[in-house]
């Protein structure tokens, strides 16, 4: 099937009880893990791709090595999706670039700004056959080259979200209730310590998703930040020259408490670099000779898949979904 947009993913995925997960693509083997693991396990996938991607790789590489992905595994929907368009023109370039669905991330601006600059992305959008995510209330960390506090960060507010998807018609939203972008999430002072010392972050705010929820009955909501940083990859990396000491991200378990909820889409990106990341540290320490990028990128690439089939099966339950 050609590429879809998230309308009918979301809406199955709402009446399922399950998420379908987002992950940012940046290079061949990335794109090529995480859709051998989608086609495998027989799940819808967002793919999705930042500004800061877009500078790397370049708009169209993207675009092509998702079109093949396509082609590759033709009994699953792909949506490729942009994440955080900071602006109408991004968006734009995107729409009239293949894309299928785009964000517009105004969070950062006041109310009636966001609103307004959304509406614009959506009628642009709609036109077009695109659908649209916008965000309200703004999450802290790190997220390509913006960086927030997590005393800038701030939860979207219940009372705000009916008035801004009436105004702006966007087809998802994506709200901050205590997730956060990149692999240190928190700061040891935001978290216990279990008894192995490993931080325990603070949980995530259920009682703002079910106030959102039960005001947009039926609408899809997105979590940004999601990654779980899992202590394995920490370990490999800092056993094997890394230093990322206390580096952490979102319980799994909570993930999937979000997913079968109104939560239809969960994004994860930190914990490909992390799978990647550790698998090509062990290898260079433990084949110092070897020099052939394919040697040690083949074991990245499956590292980047096996993850990707854990968190279709453990966390978004929408393995089968497809
Ligand atoms: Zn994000």
């Amino acid at each position: 099937m050609p590429l879809v947009t998230t309308t009918e993913m979301f809406k199955k995925a709402y009446e399922g009880g399950y998420a379908v997960g987002a992950f940012n693509v940046n290079n061949m083997e990335i794109v090529q893990g995480i859709t051998e693991a989608c086609q495998e396990q027989k799940a819808p996938v967002v793919l999705q791709v930042s500004k800061g991607a877009r500078a790397y790789a370049n708009h169209t590489y993207l675009v092509k090595m998702v079109e093949a992905a396509v082609q590759e595994c033709p009994d699953i929907p792909i949506a490729l999706h942009l994440d955080h368009g900071p602006d109408f023109e991004t968006c734009k370039s995107c729409i009239d670039g293949g894309f299928t669905s785009v964000m517009i991330d105004c969070s950062s601006k006041p109310f009636d700004e966001n609103v307004e600059i959304t509406k614009k992305v959506v009628e642009y959008a709609h036109a077009h056959g695109v659908v649209v995510e916008a965000e309200l209330g703004t999450l802290a960390g790190v997220e390509d080259d913006v960086q927030v506090s997590a005393e800038d960060s701030s939860y979207t507010h219940p009372e705000e979200v009916e008035e801004f998807v009436t105004r702006t018609g966007c087809d998802s939203l994506a709200i901050a209730i205590g997730t956060s972008h990149g692999a240190y999430k928190f700061t040891p002072e935001q978290c216990t310590r279990n008894e192995q010392g490993i931080l325990v972050p603070p949980p995530l705010r259920f009682d703002v998703l079910e106030e959102v929820s039960k005001r947009l009955p039926g609408f899809p909501i997105v979590l940004h930040g999601s990654s779980s940083v899992p202590q394995n990859f920490v370990d490999i990396i800092n056993a094997h020259g890394g230093k990322m000491p206390d580096a952490i991200g979102i319980p799994e378990e909570e993930l999937r408490k979000a997913a079968s909820m109104s939560v239809c889409k969960i994004n994860i990106d930190s914990d490909i670099r992390l799978a990647i990341t550790a698998t090509i540290r062990e290898y260079f320490d433990e084949h110092p000779d070897h020099f052939d990028p394919r040697q040690y990128l083949k074991p990245a690439r499956q590292a980047v898949k096996d993850m990707v089939a854990h968190k279709l099966v453990h966390v978004l339950g929408c393995n089968g979904k497809a």
